[in-house]
Protein backbone atom coordinates (compact mmCIF):
# COMPACT_ATOMS: atom_id res chain seq x y z
CA UNK A 1 0.00 0.00 0.00
CA UNK A 2 1.15 3.52 -0.92
CA UNK A 3 1.41 5.43 2.40
CA UNK A 4 1.15 9.00 1.40
CA UNK A 5 2.62 11.51 4.68
CA UNK A 6 0.55 15.32 5.08
CA UNK A 7 2.44 16.95 7.01
CA UNK A 8 2.91 21.21 7.76
CA UNK A 9 2.76 23.58 10.93
CA UNK A 10 0.28 24.56 13.64
CA UNK A 11 -2.80 25.72 11.49
CA UNK A 12 -1.52 25.47 8.27
CA UNK A 13 -4.72 23.77 7.52
CA UNK A 14 -3.51 19.69 7.31
CA UNK A 15 -7.03 18.74 8.44
CA UNK A 16 -8.61 21.15 6.26
CA UNK A 17 -6.80 19.35 3.17
CA UNK A 18 -7.02 15.61 4.33
CA UNK A 19 -10.93 16.47 4.17
CA UNK A 20 -10.31 17.39 0.03
CA UNK A 21 -8.37 13.81 0.35
CA UNK A 22 -11.07 12.00 2.04
CA UNK A 23 -13.47 13.52 -0.55
CA UNK A 24 -11.80 11.82 -3.36
CA UNK A 25 -12.00 8.30 -1.88
CA UNK A 26 -8.89 8.21 0.10
CA UNK A 27 -8.59 6.86 3.27
CA UNK A 28 -7.38 9.13 6.02
CA UNK A 29 -5.11 8.40 9.36
CA UNK A 30 -4.57 10.93 11.78
CA UNK A 31 -1.75 10.68 14.13
CA UNK A 32 -2.56 12.81 16.57
CA UNK A 33 -6.00 12.03 17.13
CA UNK A 34 -5.07 8.48 16.99
CA UNK A 35 -2.39 9.01 19.78
CA UNK A 36 -4.89 11.20 21.88
CA UNK A 37 -7.41 8.17 21.92
CA UNK A 38 -4.97 5.51 22.65
CA UNK A 39 -3.97 7.49 25.72
CA UNK A 40 -7.82 7.67 26.51
CA UNK A 41 -8.77 3.96 25.80
CA UNK A 42 -5.31 1.63 26.65
CA UNK A 43 -5.25 0.38 30.16
CA UNK A 44 -1.08 -0.09 29.80
CA UNK A 45 -0.81 3.49 28.36
CA UNK A 46 -2.98 5.03 31.34
CA UNK A 47 -1.20 3.14 33.46
CA UNK A 48 2.48 3.59 32.46
CA UNK A 49 1.72 7.52 31.65
CA UNK A 50 0.49 7.69 35.59
CA UNK A 51 4.38 6.20 36.62
CA UNK A 52 5.28 8.94 34.50
CA UNK A 53 3.64 12.43 34.99
CA UNK A 54 1.26 10.85 38.31
CA UNK A 55 -2.46 10.55 39.08
CA UNK A 56 -3.14 14.01 37.91
CA UNK A 57 -1.94 12.87 34.06
CA UNK A 58 -6.27 11.88 33.83
CA UNK A 59 -9.03 14.07 35.46
CA UNK A 60 -12.12 12.93 35.53
CA UNK A 61 -11.24 9.25 33.76
CA UNK A 62 -9.62 11.88 30.71
CA UNK A 63 -6.79 12.37 29.55
CA UNK A 64 -5.62 16.05 31.44
CA UNK A 65 -3.92 17.59 28.46
CA UNK A 66 -3.25 21.10 30.11
CA UNK A 67 -1.56 19.26 33.05
CA UNK A 68 0.50 16.87 30.60
CA UNK A 69 1.51 20.08 28.28
CA UNK A 70 2.79 22.11 31.56
CA UNK A 71 5.14 19.27 32.98
CA UNK A 72 6.63 18.35 29.25
CA UNK A 73 6.68 22.54 29.21
CA UNK A 74 9.14 22.59 32.27
CA UNK A 75 10.92 19.31 31.62
CA UNK A 76 11.83 18.46 27.97
CA UNK A 77 13.14 14.92 28.59
CA UNK A 78 9.27 14.37 29.49
CA UNK A 79 8.20 14.71 26.06
CA UNK A 80 10.49 12.05 24.54
CA UNK A 81 9.23 9.82 27.62
CA UNK A 82 5.67 10.36 26.80
CA UNK A 83 6.41 9.73 23.10
CA UNK A 84 8.52 6.64 24.14
CA UNK A 85 4.74 4.82 25.45
CA UNK A 86 2.97 6.24 22.73
CA UNK A 87 3.98 6.27 19.72
CA UNK A 88 4.99 2.50 19.38
CA UNK A 89 1.53 1.78 19.74
CA UNK A 90 0.22 4.51 17.33
CA UNK A 91 2.69 2.81 14.49
CA UNK A 92 1.38 -0.60 15.31
CA UNK A 93 -2.37 0.86 15.41
CA UNK A 94 -1.68 2.30 12.25
CA UNK A 95 -0.12 -0.88 10.75
CA UNK A 96 -3.20 -2.72 11.61
CA UNK A 97 -5.60 -0.08 10.56
CA UNK A 98 -3.87 -0.16 7.18
CA UNK A 99 -4.31 -3.63 6.44
CA UNK A 100 -7.76 -3.23 6.36
CA UNK A 101 -7.99 -0.43 3.68
CA UNK A 102 -8.43 -0.85 -0.02
CA UNK A 103 -7.52 2.22 -1.85
CA UNK A 104 -4.42 3.21 -4.44
CA UNK A 105 -3.15 5.04 -1.18
CA UNK A 106 -3.49 6.52 2.17
CA UNK A 107 -2.87 9.53 3.65
CA UNK A 108 -1.65 9.63 7.35
CA UNK A 109 -1.94 13.09 9.05
CA UNK A 110 1.07 13.95 11.04
CA UNK A 111 2.53 17.42 12.75
CA UNK A 112 6.07 15.30 12.75
CA UNK A 113 7.85 13.83 9.81
CA UNK A 114 10.61 15.66 8.79
CA UNK A 115 11.78 16.88 12.54
CA UNK A 116 12.17 13.37 13.75
CA UNK A 117 13.55 12.22 9.92
CA UNK A 118 10.70 10.06 9.60
CA UNK A 119 10.22 10.75 5.77
CA UNK A 120 11.53 7.17 5.31
CA UNK A 121 7.93 5.61 6.53
CA UNK A 122 6.48 7.61 3.62
CA UNK A 123 6.21 6.92 -0.64
CA UNK A 124 6.08 10.82 -0.86
CA UNK A 125 5.18 13.48 1.47
CA UNK A 126 3.07 16.61 0.78
CA UNK A 127 3.65 20.05 2.89
CA UNK A 128 0.72 22.00 3.54
CA UNK A 129 2.20 26.45 4.12
CA UNK A 130 0.24 29.39 4.84
CA UNK A 131 1.34 32.80 5.21
CA UNK A 132 2.15 32.63 9.06
CA UNK A 133 0.00 35.65 9.76
CA UNK A 134 -2.97 33.93 8.70
CA UNK A 135 -2.02 30.86 10.64
CA UNK A 136 -1.59 32.53 14.00
CA UNK A 137 -5.23 34.71 13.20
CA UNK A 138 -7.12 31.19 12.29
CA UNK A 139 -5.39 29.23 15.40
CA UNK A 140 -6.20 32.08 17.58
CA UNK A 141 -9.72 31.88 16.46
CA UNK A 142 -10.25 27.90 16.60
CA UNK A 143 -8.69 27.44 19.97
CA UNK A 144 -9.42 30.65 21.48
CA UNK A 145 -5.39 31.59 22.51
CA UNK A 146 -2.99 34.45 22.24
CA UNK A 147 -0.86 35.24 19.16
CA UNK A 148 2.26 35.28 21.67
CA UNK A 149 0.70 31.31 22.02
CA UNK A 150 0.71 30.11 18.26
CA UNK A 151 4.04 32.45 17.76
CA UNK A 152 5.83 30.34 20.45
CA UNK A 153 4.72 27.25 19.12
CA UNK A 154 5.56 28.13 15.06
CA UNK A 155 9.03 29.30 16.88
CA UNK A 156 9.63 25.63 18.48
CA UNK A 157 8.37 23.77 14.64
CA UNK A 158 11.01 23.51 11.57
CA UNK A 159 10.03 26.03 9.41
CA UNK A 160 8.21 26.05 6.23
CA UNK A 161 11.12 26.60 3.87
CA UNK A 162 12.92 23.34 5.00
CA UNK A 163 9.68 21.27 5.19
CA UNK A 164 9.25 22.42 1.29
CA UNK A 165 13.06 21.64 0.26
CA UNK A 166 12.23 17.62 1.46
CA UNK A 167 8.70 17.05 0.44
CA UNK A 168 7.94 15.79 -2.95
CA UNK A 169 4.51 18.26 -3.20
CA UNK A 170 3.11 21.28 -1.38
CA UNK A 171 -0.06 22.78 -1.41
CA UNK A 172 -0.40 26.71 -0.12
CA UNK A 173 -3.87 26.96 2.29
CA UNK A 174 -3.52 30.43 2.43
CA UNK A 175 -7.50 30.51 0.30
CA UNK A 176 -9.44 27.57 0.01
CA UNK A 177 -9.81 27.68 -3.90
CA UNK A 178 -5.98 27.66 -4.35
CA UNK A 179 -5.62 24.58 -1.87
CA UNK A 180 -8.44 22.37 -3.30
CA UNK A 181 -6.84 22.92 -6.97
CA UNK A 182 -3.77 21.82 -6.09
CA UNK A 183 -4.86 18.77 -3.34
CA UNK A 184 -6.97 17.66 -6.72
CA UNK A 185 -3.48 17.87 -9.13
CA UNK A 186 -1.39 16.17 -6.43
CA UNK A 187 -3.93 13.65 -6.02
CA UNK A 188 -3.84 12.65 -10.10
CA UNK A 189 -0.48 12.80 -9.91
CA UNK A 190 -0.12 10.54 -6.82
CA UNK A 191 -2.66 8.31 -9.06
CA UNK A 192 -0.63 8.48 -12.13
CA UNK A 193 2.59 7.50 -10.11
CA UNK A 194 0.63 4.67 -8.08
CA UNK A 195 -0.84 3.02 -11.41
CA UNK A 196 2.92 3.48 -13.23
CA UNK A 197 4.66 1.24 -10.31
P1 LIG B 1 -3.03 21.89 13.79
O1 LIG B 1 -1.61 21.93 13.39
O2 LIG B 1 -3.27 22.84 14.90
O3 LIG B 1 -3.56 20.52 14.02
P2 LIG B 1 -4.06 22.03 11.08
O4 LIG B 1 -2.80 22.20 10.32
O5 LIG B 1 -4.72 20.68 11.02
O6 LIG B 1 -3.90 22.50 12.58
P3 LIG B 1 -6.65 23.11 10.42
O7 LIG B 1 -7.26 22.74 11.73
O8 LIG B 1 -7.06 22.37 9.21
O9 LIG B 1 -5.06 23.15 10.54
O10 LIG B 1 -6.89 24.67 10.13
C1 LIG B 1 -6.72 25.63 11.16
C2 LIG B 1 -7.97 26.54 11.20
O11 LIG B 1 -7.99 27.34 10.03
C3 LIG B 1 -9.28 25.77 11.24
O12 LIG B 1 -10.18 26.47 12.05
C4 LIG B 1 -9.73 25.78 9.76
O13 LIG B 1 -11.14 25.73 9.64
C5 LIG B 1 -9.18 27.12 9.28
N1 LIG B 1 -8.75 27.10 7.86
C6 LIG B 1 -7.97 26.19 7.28
N2 LIG B 1 -7.74 26.49 5.99
C7 LIG B 1 -8.39 27.64 5.76
C8 LIG B 1 -8.55 28.48 4.61
N3 LIG B 1 -7.95 28.22 3.45
N4 LIG B 1 -9.32 29.59 4.73
C9 LIG B 1 -9.91 29.88 5.91
N5 LIG B 1 -9.81 29.15 7.03
C10 LIG B 1 -9.05 28.03 6.96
Amino acid sequence: MVIVGLTGGIGSGKTTISKYFESYGIPIYIADKEAKALMNRSKVVRRKLIQLFGQSAYKNGALNREYLATKIFSDKSLLSKMNAIVHPRVASHFKRWLKKQDAPYVIKEAAIIFENDLEYQYDYTITVVTNEDLRIERVMKRDNVSAEKVKSIIRNQLSDNEKIKKSDFVIENNDLETSEKQALEIHQAILKKTLQS
